[in-house]
């Protein structure tokens, strides 16, 4: 497990934000401190948003002013945090190496929802896939991981005493295939749930992958979290078109990894997510639906159907309303818990699969929007926070 403290610079300052508590321990031995400290520490930064060290007011002045030489606490920078009008939140921040990443926040209810991302573009060229078409430039580190919950948090308000607690779950759901960088996810993905850091329930973190098998295979082993599928498709002729991997690690392969995994948790009660992106006349024909419902007639899941987000360069198109709901209601009735993922925050291009390519890929969807702002093409104006 990489409980490796990260070098950011300058070069001699460790980067606390994505330490474990056990790394946080070994950092605090290694410079000859207590290793209680950790604790301490971890509440300050992940529980308070503190981002320096004079703000921790029970380790002592020597011990900050040490800490201020050798630590630092550095999250990605916002670039721009985005508003819609249906309370959906999008970051982009800025990584190092001057790469820029997407943060989604969802509300629905009670319920408020993370996106988080695990990598700088994906090397799994999905076909339908924004994030794929701009290929893999390289993992996040766990700091840059877990400090888009925190910047996150942060903007809410949440990191205080008594805050409102906004994040109530997490999906590994924003650019970058999970289990590609699994040390820094698995890490990010424990403070998440630690009880000294965000407290969120393992039943309320998910990851989705699409289907790196070896990967799944190690999953359990370090971690509960809950798992997502992105099949796709209901046979391995058609997933080896969507979702390249596949020709590797077929459906059958996949999905048995995934039965393992879920069925080792220790609540072994819980599902795996499908979750299936519709495209019209590709994957939303009457008899995909009944072969995924043949296909998934022995294994514990629930399915979530996602509408096919259309982009610039890609030619699917979005399933129709009717499609969708004949897909639907074929694997209700086959007894499926089978939900459809409305799309949020349209006006700020929030949506799957839409998480920005680059800077100025963005640049143009603006212009874009607001070309159609102005032509009364949009609902809302888009409310644009600077940072
Ligand atoms: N790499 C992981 C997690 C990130 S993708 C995975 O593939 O699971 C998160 C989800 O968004 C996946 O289910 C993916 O298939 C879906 N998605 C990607 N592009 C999309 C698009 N254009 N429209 C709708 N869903 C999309
Ligand atoms: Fe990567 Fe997931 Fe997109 Fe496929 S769908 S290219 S795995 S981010």
């Amino acid at each position: 497990m990489a409980e490796r403290a990260e070098i950011v610079e300058p070069q001699t300052r460790v980067n606390l934000l994505g330490l474990s508590q056990a790394g946080l321990e070994d950092f605090f031995a290694q410079i000859g401190e207590k290793r209680f400290r950790a604790v301490q520490v971890l509440k300050w930064i992940h529980q308070m948003g503190a981002d320096n060290f004079d703000a921790m007011t029970n380790i002592s002045k020597n011990l900050r002013a040490k800490l201020q030489q050798v630590a630092q606490i550095k999250a990605p920078q916002v670039l721009q945090q985005l508003d819609s009008a249906d309370g959906t939140r999008k970051f982009l921040l800025q990584v190092a190496g001057g790469n820029a990443i997407e943060t989604v926040f969802i509300p629905d209810g009670e319920r408020g929802t993370l996106c988080v991302s695990s990598q700088v573009g994906c090397s799994l060229d999905c076909s339908f896939c924004a994030t794929g078409k701009q290929g893999f430039n390289r993992d996040l580190s766990a700091a840059e991981i877990i400090g888009q919950v925190w910047i996150a948090a942060r903007s809410f308000g949440q990191l205080r005493a008594g805050g409102p607690r906004r994040i109530t779950n997490v999906v590994m759901m924003g650019m970058g295939e999970p289990l590609l960088n699994f040390d820094n996810v698995v890490d990010a993905m424990n403070l998440m749930m630690h009880d000294n850091c965000y407290g969120i329930s393992k039943r309320r973190v998910t990851l989705s992958t699409s289907g790196v098998v070896p990967a799944l295979d190690r999953l359990g082993a370090v971690t509960d979290v809950c798992l997502a599928i992105s099949l796709h498709a209901p046979n391995d002729e058609l997933r080896n078109q969507l979702v390249p991997i596949n020709r590797k690690y077929p459906i059958a392969m996949l999905l048995q990894s995934a039965q393992r995994y879920i069925e080792g948790l220790p609540d072994n009660h819980r599902k795996i997510t499908i979750e299936y992106t519709l495209i019209d006349q590709v994957n939303d024909r009457p008899q995909h639906a009944r072969e995924l419902a043949q296909l998934l007639k022995h294994v514990p899941v629930k399915i979530n159907l996602i509408p096919f987000n259309p982009f610039a360069q890609s030619d699917y198109r979005r399933v129709s309303n009717t499609a969708l709901r004949n897909f639907q209601s074929i694997l209700m009735q086959a007894g499926f818990t089978t939900t459809v993922r409305t799309t949020r925050g349209d006006d700020i291009d929030a949506a799957c699969g839409q998480l920005a390519g680059s800077v100025n890929d963005r640049t143009r969807r603006s212009e874009r929007y607001r070309a159609r702002a102005a032509a009364g093409l949009e609902p809302q104006p888009l409310r644009f926070v600077a940072r």
